[in-house]
């Protein structure tokens, strides 16, 4: 423990010389992007935990938990000491934002009782954050639970193998109706609770395993979690008349982050299959700067690929650059659909600015498009800027397949919280003034005229 004290005093005198900005990972900059601290944090597959486990990648991860590498390759001993290197992400003062390094005893940081989510340097802070906390605790008590559960998404446990849809997409308005299209829930769900990880799991998760009803909702959640994202793609296709039963079908997935290609593989959007069985064939390519090297680093498919089977791409770089260079040269297929995943572009000028190319260039070739969001308010905000862009709105309200599972803001626990895909907006071309509408269409194209 001394020698902590130690490294954690050489790095704070470090950064006394350089008084510039000092490198801690829950900086409020990321804080002020309110969704990129969320997009950056969600727990479980995340870069702070990896970077915490010291391993660079999901492969990494899964060997260590696998066996393939040993943990100590990476600087750990046990299971017990991985779910604590975990929770130590989240070992500061929520109120004051003190971090255990700068305590005299960094043992006397508290958990807060109750959702065993928050950490207190002393009870004067506790009742200093209690008006605050409390409005978020109980929500707080199942973050922290499903970001143990989740683990078992490393471990394949999660998300389990799910059945082809016996409804149609319009007819199912959430995730009651989802479950109950699933063959054999209870034994996959009672596989899962009695399986090997779970009871390494809660042997060192250093917190009591909770009762089984409570548990098993956890697991559910965590499933919508991955379920979300391809069954929103399903909704879009269905909302704008897409049919994968008349033909093969285009999706690019526009700004995709590192979590997305990372959980990419095991979010399996395979589901659009068991969604629309028999199928023409689905293509789904993502695009984005934060895409991650893996297998699904593969070129978008020019002829598309066996029916009945989801193809999955991905490119690394800006929507605009991938049109010119892939789609705009014919390597890529033309997108029947776009989607973006919590674009953010609402949030500040300088994401909006890096949307900006993007969204024209949706708007002006047509391009049906699909973007989701965090929040209610979100949304608002977002559709305020699409209609200043002059894009017409085709749909826009709750999601039936928001994800279930809460996401904290990292760095500000007590910000309430929200979740993925909670919202979702729609829109196709431009928008046409009622008054504008009577006007012929002028001779020579795209050509400008007085
Ligand atoms: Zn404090
Ligand atoms: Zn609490």
């Amino acid at each position: 423990m001394a020698h902590r004290n130690k490294a954690g005093a050489s790095k704070a005198s470090r950064a006394k010389k350089t008084p510039k900005e000092t490198p801690v990972v829950t900086g409020p900059n990321m804080d002020s992007l309110g969704f990129l601290a969320m997009d950056s944090n969600v727990p479980g597959l995340s870069q702070v935990i990896l970077q915490k486990l010291n391993m660079k990648s999901y492969d990494d991860y899964r060997s260590a938990v696998e066996g393939r590498k040993l943990c100590t390759d990476f600087g750990i001993r046990s299971y017990f000491e991985m779910f604590q290197k975990m929770e130590d992400t989240f070992k500061f003062c929520v109120e004051c934002k003190k971090l255990p390094e700068s305590m005299p005893d960094p043992k006397s940081l508290r958990r807060c009782k109750r959702c065993q989510n928050v950490y207190y340097c002393g009870s004067e802070c506790q009742r200093a954050n209690w008006p605050t906390h409390k409005k978020v605790c109980k929500k707080l008590k199942l973050v922290a639970l499903d970001r143990l559960v989740e683990w078992l998404v490393f471990t394949g446990d999660i998300p389990f193998l799910t059945s082809p849809w016996t409804k149609r997409i319009l007819e199912v308005r959430g995730w009651e109706d989802y479950f109950s299209m699933q063959d054999g829930l209870e034994e996959k769900l009672s596989n899962i609770m009695t399986g090997r990880y779970m009871n390494i799991l809660w042997a060192n998760a250093g917190k009591p395993k909770p009762e089984e009803a409570e548990l098993l909702e956890s697991v559910k959640r965590v499933m919508t979690d991955f379920v979300s994202r391809p069954a929103t793609i399903g909704l879009g296709l269905c909302l704008f008349h897409l049919d994968p039963y008349a033909k093969p079908i285009t999706v690019h997935v526009v700004g995709a982050s590192h979590v997305e290609t990372l959980n990419a593989r095991v979010t399996d959007y395979n589901e659009l299959s068991r969604m629309f069985p028999k199928h023409q064939g689905i293509e789904v390519v993502m695009v984005g700067v934060d895409v991650v090297d893996g297998p699904i680093m593969r070129p978008p498919l020019v002829a598309f690929g066996p029916r009945e089977r989801v193809y999955l791409s991905s490119y690394k770089g800006l929507y605009h650059d991938f049109w010119e260079s892939q789609v705009e040269t014919q390597q890529a297929a033309w997108p029947d659909i776009v989607v973006g995943f919590h674009p953010g572009f609402h949030a500040c000028h300088d994401l909006m600015e890096s949307w900006l190319p993007t969204l024209l260039l949706l708007r002006d070739y047509k391009i049906p498009s699909l973007f989701t969001v965090y929040s209610e308010q979100e949304m608002k905000n977002s559709l305020k800027i699409l209609m200043e862009l002059e894009t017409q709105i085709t749909g826009c309200g709750a999601n039936p397949f928001a994800s279930l599972k809460p996401e904290q803001a990292y760095s500000n626990p007590n910000k309430p919280p929200v979740y993925c895909n909670s919202h979702y907006m729609m829109f196709w071309g431009l928008s046409a003034p009622p008054d504008e509408l009577d006007i012929g269409e002028l001779d020579g194209g795209e050509e400008e005229r007085d």
